[in-house]
């Protein structure tokens, strides 16, 4: 199977394997696991932090982020596309009780600066209160665009005029920071806090990382026991998080170019439209007016051997990553022109 359904299939490297097995532990909760101390170091240090926390996901990253940032009926303002609105559960305000404020999300994965300064509420006893501004770099739904570091800098810049938090969900940070050739801290520079994801693209089992000032991420500890994330022996994971820092985010240009190449097939077949050239490793396409339904088409290449998801009306979605080599492109387009024959 050609697995393109998102880059959180990808499987440990066997090195990966070799520093798991290997890995010192601790009980984390007490703060004695030194490899999930290295872990939360190193990764504050390539973000441009001073702190991290590990965590069991970029959800709980995302979460654990919004509580110590806001109180009850504080308002945060995110994007209409973001995972955090999207793809969360409503956890927000569900556990949080954090009012979300959802802002169009511009096709390249922005909101506007003006949206925002907008939407930024007065003092009045009628309005909760903005406490928060929620970024995503990468933008997964969006098609996996990167933000510049200008709009990141003029979003910050803003936030900070109003004296607001800005948190970056950088679940896909080192793909954006691949696709723009600057890295991971310029990105997330003015962001008071940020999460990064070790299990997508980067490839580890399990966990992300959320970063920002000592303060806060002794704070976000609180919050992390709170929603039950306080894990033990949890070095076993994190080993294979330093591994993934290590190893794995100077190969993410070949995911993007496989990406490219990918996109440029998928454009030749006929039925078949891609709106915009990925940026990253996120294959967005559609499928004509007339055409079968994306759903359809997706069976069709399951049973051909290539699996993908369908993510709306007419449209669908391929990821490359790790797991996916030049020549299963080859053969991926292959498919794609057979299934979309008959
Ligand atoms: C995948 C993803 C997350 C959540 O990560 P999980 O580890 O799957 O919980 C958060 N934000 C973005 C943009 C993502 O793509």
């Amino acid at each position: 199977m050609i697995d393109l359904r998102s880059d959180t299939v990808t499987l440990p490297t066997p090195s990966m394997r070799e520093a798991m097995a290997r890995a010192e532990v601790g009980d984390d909760v007490f703060r004695d696991d030194p490899t999930v101390r290295a872990l939360e170091e190193k990764t504050a240090a390539v973000l441009g932090k001073e702190a991290g926390l590990f965590t069991a996901s970029g959800t709980m990253a995302n979460l654990v982020a919004i509580l110590t940032h806001c109180r009850r009926g504080d308002e945060v303002i995110m994007g209409d596309m973001a995972h955090t609105f999207v793809y969360e559960v409503g956890g927000s305000a569900a556990l949080g009780g954090v009012h979300p404020r959802p802002l169009p999300n511009q096709p390249d994965g922005t909101i506007l600066v003006s949206d925002i300064e907008k939407a930024i509420r007065p003092k009045d006893d009628h309005f909760p209160v903005t406490r928060l501004i929620c970024l995503e770099n990468s933008h997964n739904k969006c098609g996996g665009v990167p933000l510049s570091a200008g709009y990141m800098a003029d979003a910050a810049s803003l936030a900070g005029r109003h004296r607001i938090a800005l948190h970056l969900d950088g679940a896909r940070l080192f793909n954006a920071a691949a696709a723009l050739g600057t890295d991971v801290k310029t990105l997330a520079a003015g962001a008071g806090s940020v999460g990064v994801c070790l299990s997508k693209g980067l490839s580890a089992p399990v966990g992300s990382v959320l970063c920002g000032t000592r303060q806060f991420v002794g704070e976000a500890r609180r919050f992390r026991k709170m929603v039950g994330g306080g894990m033990r022996q949890a070095g076993i994971i994190a080993a294979a998080g330093i591994v993934a820092l290590d190893t794995m985010v100077d190969r993410l240009a070949e995911d993007h170019a496989n990406a490219r190449r990918l996109a440029e097939g998928i454009a030749a077949v006929p039925g078949l439209v891609v709106p915009s050239m990925p940026q990253t490793n996120i294959v967005m396409f559609e499928v004509a007016q007339d055409g079968p339904t994306p759903a359809e088409i997706a069976a069709r290449l399951k049973s051909e051997g290539v699996s993908l998801f369908a993510v709306g009306p007419r449209q669908l979605r391929a990821v490359t990553h790790y797991g996916i080599t030049s020549s299963d492109i080859d053969e991926a387009i292959a498919t794609f022109g057979r299934v979309m024959e008959h």
